[in-house]
């Protein structure tokens, strides 16, 4: 029988899982000979008899748990973007075993004394060992015998639950789509789109995106079509909503055994806000000018409509209004954005032109589906960099959204090369070229801006590799990719039309630069909005228990002062995966901070000549290169020259 292909380092260029030879169930002996493994591992580190150092405490954690760490990566990794039945009962499984895992080690108090008192003169140790002590107090490494039992149950009970509310979801994504029998009710939609809908039993069926406002809605003509899609939006695997009730309860209370007021305390201490007073202060600025532009765009949308719009109107009104005051339209850009071209001479262009890396397939390497696509990265002088996947298609499998992720964390430690993934969720044609929108393209060069993140990181230690930054910071290399989308040079190089191959003609391109403003305040509000109901839920003092979370959330929209009737939050409490089912709890907010960094260094490229590659240079040098190995604010001040300003935000997003 062959070895367990999780036991031994990966032969593959880049230590690439080998993704041909797993099977489901190699996963959880993996798993749980890793977990052993690293319990083994640093038993012996706490109970060493030499004096603690940083080399025989601090380095020997990151040396351990390798085969766990080349198990969960893979497995985490597969369980987003190509699940199954049997891929989900091992993180139904699995799950709990891993945060008693974690807590076993972040609670033993032996390795606690140890690390207490290891010191270190080098910087980069310094703020690693100053991590490892935040990680061990956070985690409750403080707390008596008694209150540790309790966290533990806590965290076993929380991850439980997380694992159901995510499962509950990807089945609502097609139990809970709109079934329509007669096609002429998706007038709106291409012939070839309704097709591809069609069902076994001869009825057609459009499956619910993560979000509240389907992006159908800005097609379908049929307003009660439209109303039945988004009350299936917002209604969608109801059972979540008693779930992400009890798990706020659990979280306040365990943010009151750790010492803090509430959970959003307890989260933004070891981000770059640091207090809620500093988030709900950024928040505040915002509210006021979104809310008022909203209302505007509002008005303007029931002028068009001839009536009062309702939510599931404004997607489709908004779209009217976009074409007849910009004459923008979607379907005309689209031809000008074939998947391959965007990748090689957009995002990859751009890359080259501030990087000085460059981009060559390597079909003989496999992912983990014939879709995806596997890159080897070059420097400017030709030494190899790392490997960058793509799994660009939307699946049944996957899990909604666009993401990076890595598979192998570079670190100087191992001796290790980044190895990172983007995923999106773009449709597969039939057949022909794969065309995307224009939000499509600018989501791919913003998941790349994390793959860059992840390929430039050049640091020690595995803990603070590349994206390992606190989450208000990790958005913000990503959002700058984005500006690369419409920069004349790249833009030109890469929007042509796939038949033949003409450049996109000027007039569309203005139209897509001067349709930039349009909708902000929809879009600020529906973000806002989504940010202020996780902050409610985490800013819940212990004991305050939800009995009716709807009307929870309804409250809490209203004292906010973000409750607009004709636009809904992002993400109501039910469907919010970001906060119930990923790390994102208490720190939706990070999106727009970041873009404050964003947003002024986006100024800082322009000001400097754009892309140019000395600007690459010092921005991959001060601030990709480091990933978390020192104070992320330093790495900005470092690049930008000063303090970050809220003023470039607000221009942007047309709120000043
Ligand atoms: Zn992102």
């Amino acid at each position: 029988m062959a070895e367990n292909p999780f036991f031994a380092p990966s032969t593959l260029p880049y230590e690439l899982p080998p993704f041909a030879e797993i099977r489901e169930e190699h996963y959880l002996p993996a798993f749980r000979r890793g977990m052993a493994e690293q319990l083994a591992e640093v038993e012996a580190i706490a109970g060493s008899t030499e004096p603690p150092t940083f080399d025989n405490t601090i380095a020997a954690l990151e040396r351990s748990g390798r085969i766990l760490d080349r198990t969960a990566t893979a497995f985490f990794s597969i369980a987003s973007s190509n699940s199954s039945d049997g891929i989900m009962e091992i993180e139904k499984e699995i799950s709990p075993e891993l945060t008693r895992h974690s807590d076993s080690i972040r609670l033993d108090r032996a390795l606690w004394a140890r690390i207490k008192q290891v010191t270190t003169s080098d910087p980069e140790e310094a703020w690693l060992l100053q991590k490892y002590r935040e990680d061990f107090i956070r985690a409750g490494a403080d707390l008596s015998e008694t209150e540790q039992a309790r966290l533990r149950e806590l965290n076993e009970e929380l991850s439980r639950l997380s694992t159901e509310f995510a499962q509950a979801l990807l089945k609502a994504a097609t139990e809970a789509a709109l079934v329509v029998e007669d096609p002429a009710e998706l007038d709106g939609f291409e012939q070839s789109r309704i097709d591809s809908l069609r069902q076994d039993d001869g009825t057609y069926a459009l499956p619910l995106l993560n979000f509240t406002a389907q992006p159908a809605l800005s097609q379908l003509t049929n307003r009660d079509v439209r109303r039945r899609l988004f009350e299936l939006s917002v209604g969608r695997a109801p059972g979540n909503f008693a779930i992400a009730a009890r798990m706020a309860a659990l979280r306040a209370e365990r943010a009151a055994l750790l010492g803090f007021p509430d959970h959003a305390s307890y989260v933004v201490a070891d981000q770059t806000a640091k207090t809620v007073e500093a988030v709900e202060e950024m928040l505040g600025q915002l509210v006021g000018p979104a809310v008022r532009n909203a209302g505007r765009e509002a008005e303007e949308l029931a002028g068009q409509a001839g009536f009062p719009i309702e939510p599931w109107d404004w997607p489709y009104y908004s779209e009217q209004v976009r074409k007849a005051r910009y004459d923008f339209d979607d379907s005309a850009m689209r031809p000008y954005f074939e998947l391959e071209r965007v990748y090689r001479d957009g995002i990859f262009f751009a890359a080259g032109k501030l990087y000085g890396v460059t981009f060559s397939e390597r079909p003989d390497l496999g992912g983990y589906h014939p879709d995806v696509k596997v890159f080897e990265v070059f420097e400017e002088d030709g030494s190899a960099l790392g490997l960058f996947l793509l799994d660009p298609y939307a699946r049944a499998n996957k899990r909604g959204g666009a993401w990076m992720n890595n598979l192998v964390d570079q670190s100087l430690l191992f001796g290790l090369r980044p190895v990172v993934v983007n995923n999106l969720n773009v449709t597969k044609p039939a057949s022909g070229p794969t065309l995307l929108t224009y939000d499509e393209v600018t989501t791919a060069f913003h998941e790349f801006g994390h793959a860059l993140h992840g390929l430039f990181s050049q640091v020690r230690f595995p803990r603070v590799s590349g994206t390992s930054v606190p989450r208000d910071f990790v958005e913000y290399p990503s959002q700058v990719n984005e500006m690369w989308v419409t920069w004349p040079e790249v833009l030109a190089n890469y929007a042509r039309h796939h038949e033949t191959g003409e450049p996109m003609p000027a007039e569309l391109v203005e139209k897509l630069t001067a349709a930039e403003k349009f909708n902000q305040g929809f879009k600020t509000v529906e973000y806002l909005a989504a940010t202020l109901l996780d902050w409610a839920w985490h800013r819940l003092a212990p004991g305050e228990e939800v009995a009716d979370a709807e009307a929870f959330e309804a409250a809490a929209l209203e004292r906010a002062g973000i409750a607009v009737p004709q636009v809904r939050p992002r993400y109501r409490t039910n469907y919010f995966a970001h906060i119930f089912a990923s790390g994102y709890s208490a720190g939706y907010y990070s999106y727009i901070w970041s873009e404050v960094l964003d947003a002024e260094s986006v100024e800082w490229f322009k000001e400097n000549g754009g892309l140019r590659r000395e600007n690459g240079e010092h921005f991959r040098r001060e601030l990709l290169s480091r990933g978390g190995s020192l104070d992320p604010l330093s790495a900005f001040r470092s690049f930008r020259g000063r303090e970050p300003r809220i003023e470039p935000l607000l221009t942007r997003r047309g709120l000043d």
